[in-house]
């Protein structure tokens, strides 16, 4: 709804209210604000949409890191539709907004890049999907029909509507700015695997057959180093159970608990107490971790979600 007394504000009941357009500043548009509110609803997580601001603080600087989380994650939503700057916000992060690179999640290890990252994950998800993405797709159809009417002496928000982003075999997005990564041959989710005979494949992408020739999509990462990463001893995990039979239960009885009917490691607060604290990520008992931990693999569906779980991996 409109209504004069706030700019943008949610009530937690549903309602998303902004400022009548005489209120809004110029290059601002309706379109453009809805769009920005839910990409803070993406970054606050589900529980947000029955908090007022989505939960935020916006009398301090608290939440500044994540509205710059919201920032990336609205510009790498409108990038592969070619909106990045149809749908640039206005105020006064409009500078932080422009100052970002070509790729909106770098630099990787940014603490506000992995908070968009666990964003972006909730805009394949319920209830954001498929409304989300099919409301870009046609605005970026309307974007692009209109901008061919625009007057060309008359400057108009048309004007900055961009070319999209060639769509990848793998159904993503190809990422202009990882050209001259090696493409899916250098890719972290390339993996060779069947049924049949053993071929390229993309753990992104539900397996589907990719070759080592073609262009990095957007989820492209170069190789995972376990040693800068230890998501799955990390947070991504709750609970690591173990057999009874496992020599560390008897060896290490200060990293095992006993649960009933089952064993589980120690956890020393959000990791594995086997884990050492501070980066690189080792595990003091590496040759013998339990069955559970050597049936790991890296850049395996598991590896994959608790990337993503922290914020990691798209
Ligand atoms: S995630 Fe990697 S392997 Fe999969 S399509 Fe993208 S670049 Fe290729
Ligand atoms: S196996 Fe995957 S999740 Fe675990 S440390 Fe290695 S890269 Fe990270």
């Amino acid at each position: 709804v409109r209504d004069e007394r706030v700019y943008a504000s949610t009530d937690g009941q549903g309602t998303l209210s902004i400022a009548p357009q005489g209120a809004l500043d110029r290059d601002d548009c309706l379109a453009q604000m809805v769009f920005h509110e839910l990409c803070h609803s993406l970054i606050e997580g589900p529980e947000s949409l029955r908090k007022p601001d989505w939960g935020l603080d916006n009398e301090t600087g608290r939440d500044v890191p994540r509205e710059h989380a919201c920032l990336r994650v609205q510009a790498a939503l409108a990038d592969p539709l070619g909106l990045r700057r149809f749908l640039a916000p206005t105020t006064d992060f409009r500078l932080f907004y422009d100052a970002l690179s070509a790729n909106p999640l770098a630099p990787r290890t940014d603490a506000t890049v992995q908070l968009a990252r666990i964003g972006l994950g909730r805009a394949t998800r319920p209830p954001w999907a498929p409304f989300l993405h099919d409301a870009l797709e046609t605005t970026a159809r309307i974007a692009a029909a209109t901008s061919l009417l625009s007057e060309p002496s008359l400057p108009s928000l048309y004007d900055v509507v961009d070319p999209p982003w060639p769509r990848h075999p793998s159904g993503f997005s190809v990422a202009p700015y990882y050209a001259r990564e090696g493409g899916c041959g250098t890719c972290a989710w390339r993996f060779v695997g069947g049924p049949g005979r053993p071929v390229d494949r993309c753990r992104q992408a539900d397996s589907a057959r990719v070759r080592p020739d073609m262009p990095a999509c957007e989820r492209w990462e170069p190789a995972l180093n376990c040693l800068e990463c230890g998501a799955c001893c990390r947070a991504a995990y709750d609970s690591v159970t173990i057999s009874g039979r496992e020599s560390l239960v008897s060896d290490r009885p200060d990293l095992v608990v006993r649960r009933p009917g089952y064993w589980e490691l120690r956890r020393s607060g959000d990791h594995c107490a086997a884990l050492a604290e501070q980066q690189p990520f080792l595990c003091s008992v590496y040759p013998q971790r339990p069955q559970t931990c050597r049936d790991f693999a890296r850049g395996g569906n598991h590896c994959l979600t608790a990337r993503r779980r922290l914020g990691l991996s798209l």
